[in-house]
């Protein structure tokens, strides 16, 4: 059960003693409280943790500083979303909105590899109005032989780079804590020019050491990819790692499943789940067309894959889109054959603003048509 408190309550007033001191009396009843600081007000919920079954929910919404009461189902209890559950389905980050009712565009390099490009990448995406973007600096490799990011050392001139092209959240995979550590450290040394989301990739989605870490921050948002190999449930249960250590500025990520049977792409493309996703929790999903499908090939009419399954998350509501992209792609050190070129930027752009433009009226269309089932 979730109590969500009055916008004024807080440790320390009278009200707020008197309702944890009736909480403290209930039998295996623990408490939990949790604070989320947004632009304007500071809200308060506590989770009430064992038998809350035999909470009344009006006894406990006439408790004092008690504004409602939620009763969650034991799947995704801080990340769900459950029955009269009215909390936000977004958040803020570095004057960002991540949201189920908005949608943000990161592409970039899969990988960093060399200061031009990252410049050249940073101009091209300042220049068709974008602000934010996505720079591999630690790569989790299938083989131990091939290029594994240039980790620390490039931090510094992508953090100076994306302040310079005005880039304010660079969604970044970090595979260890360190990584965490060495991000925060090169943002501090270069003055916060920029923001970063913490990516955990598909091959961590599990990693829970790695989930509770970065859960227990609340500087970074995360971006947690969905497992390739695991049940949707699976990885909606890592996310609540995440948010269950106190991070709930989380999104979700679908990237395809490792099956044959999506062949000839990378992987089986999924993303008839942003619907799904967004319909059992509150955050905002991610698709990334580019790991998903892998390759560069069109269809009969002349449209690439990457775009085409990109039109198809966006019509089903994605939220936002992970899409690699490299100034020369036969160059790139990483995932070349799926990157598109910049000359395909602003056409990539416009492609997705007829997709969203799409969805809008699918939404209206659905708002004005009542079921009568
Ligand atoms: C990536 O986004 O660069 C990446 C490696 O993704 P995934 O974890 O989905 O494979
Ligand atoms: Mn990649």
């Amino acid at each position: 059960m979730i109590l969500i408190l009055t916008q004024d309550a807080r440790p320390g007033i009278p009200e707020f003693e008197q309702l944890m001191g009736h909480l403290s009396n209930l039998p295996g009843i623990s408490t939990r409280i949790h604070t989320e600081k947004g632009a304007e007000q500071v809200l308060t919920e506590i989770y009430l943790i064992g038998n809350t079954q035999a909470l009344d929910i009006e006894d406990m919404k006439r408790l004092p500083c008690v504004e409602s009461v939620v009763r969650v189902s034991e799947e995704y209890r801080v990340l769900g979303r459950h029955k009269e559950d009215h909390r936000p389905t977004h958040f803020e980050y570095n004057g960002v909105r991540f949201g189920q009712d908005n949608l943000n565009i990161f592409a970039g390099l899969c990988a960093v590899d060399n200061p031009e490009h990252v410049e050249i990448m940073m101009k091209a995406l300042s220049q068709n109005g974008q602000t934010c973007t996505r720079m591999g600096a630690y790569k989790p490799r299938t083989s131990p032989y091939s290029f594994q990011g240039h980790g620390a050392k490039c931090l510094p001139y992508v953090f100076e780079l994306a302040g310079k092209y005005g880039l304010k959240v660079i969604a970044m995979e970090i595979t260890h804590e360190s990584h965490m550590e060495e991000i925060t450290d090169a943002l501090e040394k270069t003055g916060n020019p920029t923001g970063v989301m913490l990516q955990i990739g598909t091959r961590n989605t599990q990693n829970f050491e790695l989930l509770k870490i970065v859960g227990r921050q609340s500087r970074f948002p995360v971006l947690l990819k969905r497992g390739f190999g695991i049940t949707l449930d699976e990885s909606l249960n890592a996310a609540e790692y995440l948010a269950s250590e106190g991070n709930r500025k989380v999104v979700f990520g679908l990237r395809g499943m490792k099956t044959n049977m999506g062949d000839p792409h990378r992987n089986f493309v999924d993303f008839a789940h942003v619907p799904v996703v967004r319909r059992l929790t509150r955050m905002p999903v991610c698709i990334d067309p580019s790991h998903s499908v892998g390759l560069r090939a069109r269809g009969p009419e002349g449209i690439q894959d990457i775009m085409h399954v990109t039109a198809q998350g966006i019509l089903a509501g994605a939220n936002m889109v992970l899409v690699d992209f490299h100034p020369v792609p036969s160059k790139a050190l990483v995932d070349g054959p799926q990157a598109l070129t910049l000359d395909e930027l602003p056409y990539f752009l416009e492609d997705v603003r007829i997709a969203r433009e799409a969805y809008d009226a699918r939404c209206r269309l659905a708002a004005s048509f009542t079921s009568t089932i």
